[in-house]
């Protein structure tokens, strides 16, 4: 038996499925990456993302904001087979949810129903004056910064900033959902960032699949089944021997 004749094994046995998943898995989407040689930081200035510069500077933060967020992301991007292996397990119900560190909503068009985007979405906006949330496609981002239509006051994208806390309601069914999992898969991440990275230590009773190109520091200390590829390649794998069509 190999591993993904193991892993698939595992999925089968498997009720309470909980994924955990990282820019790896949106990658072959096309979403660049943040970190690494080929990364967005190679080319932007993280400190657009700073809460407190942002607050200083909404223009300047917005216009590179726009750039990477709304019209290079864009919405070009469509799910691929890791999302949409997913989805299925969900729709079979074997995966209780996906706790994503993802802001490209590609977990949701895939038609994964229970997401936790950890560190937000990049769909909403929200108001830094009232809170007041609207979906971006209601802004016009030629004008920025976009303001709010309630109050005036300056809109910034709904997803965590540097020195911005998680959202709270995201930590709690995070923990919920692996404290609860009898197996996680961890897809396209390799625990860099804090606290996200966290979180799959919590799932005490749960088998541990890991799915990257590298190894990483769950690999080590945590993972019982490292499947080392492309999340699409593993997704096909698996799939071919769980009978899904992706
Ligand atoms: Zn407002």
């Amino acid at each position: 038996m190999n591993d993904y004749d193991k892993a698939a094994k595992w999925i089968e046995e498997s009720n309470r499925i909980v994924a955990f998943t990282g820019a790896g898995i949106s990658v072959e989407s096309g979403i660049p990456t943040f970190r690494g040689p080929e990364g967005l930081w190679s080319r932007y200035d993280p400190k657009v993302l700073d809460l407190s510069y942002f607050h200083q500077h909404p223009e300047e933060c917005w216009r590179v904001i726009k750039e990477i967020f709304y019209d290079y992301m864009g919405d070009k991007a469509r799910p691929n087979a890791a999302h949409r292996l997913l989805a299925e397990l969900e729709r079979l119900e074997k995966l209780g949810g996906v706790i994503t560190q993802n802001i490209d909503h590609l977990h949701q068009e895939a038609g994964s129903r229970h997401v936790v985007e950890f560190h937000g979405t990049a769909q909403t906006l929200v108001c830094t004056a009232c809170g007041d949330r609207s979906p971006f496609t209601e802004h016009d981002l030629n004008k920025l910064p976009p303001l709010c239509k309630k109050c005036g006051g300056v809109l910034k994208p709904d997803f965590v900033f540097f020195g911005e806390p998680i959202p709270p309601e995201a930590y709690r069914e995070s923990l919920r959902l692996v404290h609860e999992a009898d197996l996680l898969l961890i897809v396209g991440t390799t625990g860099e960032i804090m606290p996200a990275s966290m979180i799959p230590y919590e799932a005490r009773n749960a088998r541990v699949v890991e799915i990257n190109i590298e190894p990483s520091r769950y690999t080590e200390e945590l993972t019982d089944l490292f499947l080392r590829a492309r999340a699409t390649e593993a997704a096909r794998e698996l799939a071919s021997r769980l009978d899904l069509t992706l």
